[in-house]
Formats: structure tokens, C-alpha cells, sequence
């Protein structure tokens, strides 16, 4: 079998990529694809490992590493509310970029990451707009609260999607 795979949708199901589960669901899986499968009948599935479960009602995050399967057909790269969500490179969100000024001015900055966090791969929050004053102008950026309780900080994500950026660019 190979590392990608086209569905039926068209949408390109890839080895490495992390899929979630609905955000509805009490306790939301993060699946990593590891292979594909002939299911017979069924068709072909992603072969998936496990690697996070986030239990809303427990707040915690658990990692059971079991392999699920599931049909290509149902994983969709444009998300619906009750369908597995592609959490790979589609968190997109605008952060403020202190970095590079010595009097700490912010850069309004669109990346993209996962949509997972980086520390125990359960699902990241919801952005929501925050406009604050910045040194004579109004400026907005989004912020987000992990349900695991890890902290997204500004500098860190902006070092991960340069990571991810220069993981593309080497790709192709
Ligand atoms: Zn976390």
C-alpha cells in the first residue's frame, strides 16, 4: 500500500497525518494515520494508532495506543460538525510577532499548525478574537485555551509553524 491515498471525495488521506475525532464526542481521539489496509468488502482503511484521548467530563488526556481502522471514505479534509476532522496543518490563527523588535512591538502574523498540541497531542481551543493597544494603534490577534491545560505561547507557535513551513518546502 502506499503513503497517500486519494477517497472517494477526492481528499488525499496521507501516512503521518493526525485526525480527530468529532468535537461533539465526550472523549475526542486524536488518531495518527500509520498505513492503509484492505478491509475486503469494506473497502480500504486507515490504519490508525491511538495517541491521545481527551475526556471532556474528566479533563484529562490519555494516551491508550490502540489501532483503530477506519474507512478512508469517512475522513474528510473539509470538516463537518459530526465528522473526523483533519487536524494536521489546519488550525490557522493570527498571533502577535515580538521577536524580531527590540522595543518588543507586535507583528500581526497568520500561521498555520495543528491542530493538536505539541505536548500531549490533544486537540487545541477554539480561537477567539482579542483586540488590544500596542504602542499608538489597535491591533487583533486570536487567543485559546487547550482543554489539556498546556499554554500556547506566542514565541513557541510561531517556531512550530516555521518548522512545519520549512518540513513543506523540503517535501516538495
Ligand atoms: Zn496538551
Amino acid at each position: 500500500m502506499p503513503d497517500t491515498i486519494t477517497n472517494r471525495h477526492g481528499d488525499e488521506i496521507r501516512v503521518g497525518q493526525h485526525w480527530l475525532d468529532p468535537a461533539t464526542r465526550d472523549d475526542r481521539r486524536t488518531l495518527r494515520v500509520d498505513g492503509f489496509a484492505d478491509a475486503g468488502s469494506l473497502g480500504t482503511v486507515a490504519v490508525c494508532t491511538v495517541v491521545a484521548v481527551y475526556s471532556r467530563s474528566e479533563l484529562t488526556v490519555t494516551h491508550p495506543d490502540r489501532v483503530v481502522q477506519i474507512n478512508i471514505d469517512r475522513l474528510r479534509v473539509k470538516p463537518s460538525a459530526r465528522g473526523y476532522q483533519l487536524a494536521t496543518g489546519t488550525f490557522t490563527v493570527r498571533v502577535a510577532d515580538r521577536r524580531h523588535s527590540p522595543v518588543s512591538h507586535a507583528i500581526i502574523r497568520t500561521i498555520t499548525l495543528d491542530a493538536i498540541c505539541p505536548l500531549c497531542s490533544g486537540p487545541r481551543g477554539v480561537p477567539t478574537n482579542h483586540n488590544f493597544h500596542d504602542d499608538g494603534q489597535w491591533l487583533s490577534c486570536d487567543t485559546w485555551e487547550n482543554p489539556c491545560g498546556h499554554f500556547d505561547m506566542y514565541v513557541n507557535v510561531l517556531a512550530e509553524a516555521e518548522r512545519a513551513q520549512a518540513a513543506k518546502v523540503s517535501e516538495g
